[in-house]
């Protein structure tokens, strides 16, 4: 990889900027002086430092953020606040939303700048499971719970089978393994029913844990061995 580029992407600064660096004599590869921009870096064994500072390489970053309600799933908004407003320390690195969240809904958002991972959540195909907490405008009988877990159509095309389970009178856990726009709304919407609250609580087996709403954490890296995996 190019050394300007390995600078660039671990946060050092912009393009430019590291060119600067690079040009001024402040970059290192294997303690000696590089001045040359386009120098390639050995990824496994090369020992890259800015002054006296190493700097290591990510190849992609994996952050995941309790999404609090009133925020968009999308880089840039003229009228509301976006989930990137949330997510510090990232400027350098081109970040994508995995699976949007609407506005008004909360929890489990995650964001990549690796586009197979992305793939890997979101593709029907791979049967991703993503739980989520619905509450209802009204009390939701025990039989309806059946309709939700076969298929339902929307677009034209049935859901495909999901888990359902009753937690309290108006409060359903669902599991789906796709993400259709709206989805989740628009199933109950079919049933009769209002969602008045929603709460991604799972993808996969991966959880929020005790991430407070409105922060974010990267993923460790045995979540995303097992993540991978699945
Ligand atoms: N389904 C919805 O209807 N909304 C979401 O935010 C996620 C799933």
């Amino acid at each position: 990889m190019r050394l300007d580029r390995y600078l660039a992407n671990a946060g050092v600064g912009t393009r430019l900027e590291v060119k600067k660096l690079i040009k001024k004599s402040f970059v290192f590869v294997n303690d000696a002086v590089v001045r040359q921009a386009d120098f390639t870096v050995n990824l496994e064994k090369d020992i890259v430092r800015v002054d006296e500072t190493v700097i290591h390489y990510q190849e992609f970053v994996y952050v995941m953020l309790n999404k609090p309600a009133g925020y968009l799933s999308a880089k840039e908004d003229r009228n509301d606040k976006t989930v990137m407003e949330l997510i510090e320390g990232y400027e350098h690195r081109d970040l994508h939303i995995v699976g949007r969240l609407d506005k008004d809904t909360t929890g489990l958002l995650l964001l990549t700048d690796d586009g197979q991972f992305t793939h890997h959540v979101t593709s029907p195909k791979h049967l991703m499971a993503k739980r989520y907490r619905v509450t209802v405008d009204k009390d939701f009988p025990i039989d309806q719970l059946q309709k939700l877990e076969s298929s339902i159509m929307l677009d034209g095309s049935p859901t495909l089978p999901g888990e359902a389970s009753l937690i309290a009178s108006r409060i359903i856990l669902l599991t789906i393994y796709e993400g259709k726009h709206h989805q989740v709304k628009r199933m109950f919407e079919r049933l009769g029913y209002d969602v008045v609250a929603l709460h991604r609580e799972a993808i996969g087996d991966l959880t929020l844990g005790d991430l407070k709403e409105g922060s974010f954490r990267e993923l460790t890296n045995e979540e995303l061995l097992r993540f991978k995996n699945v």
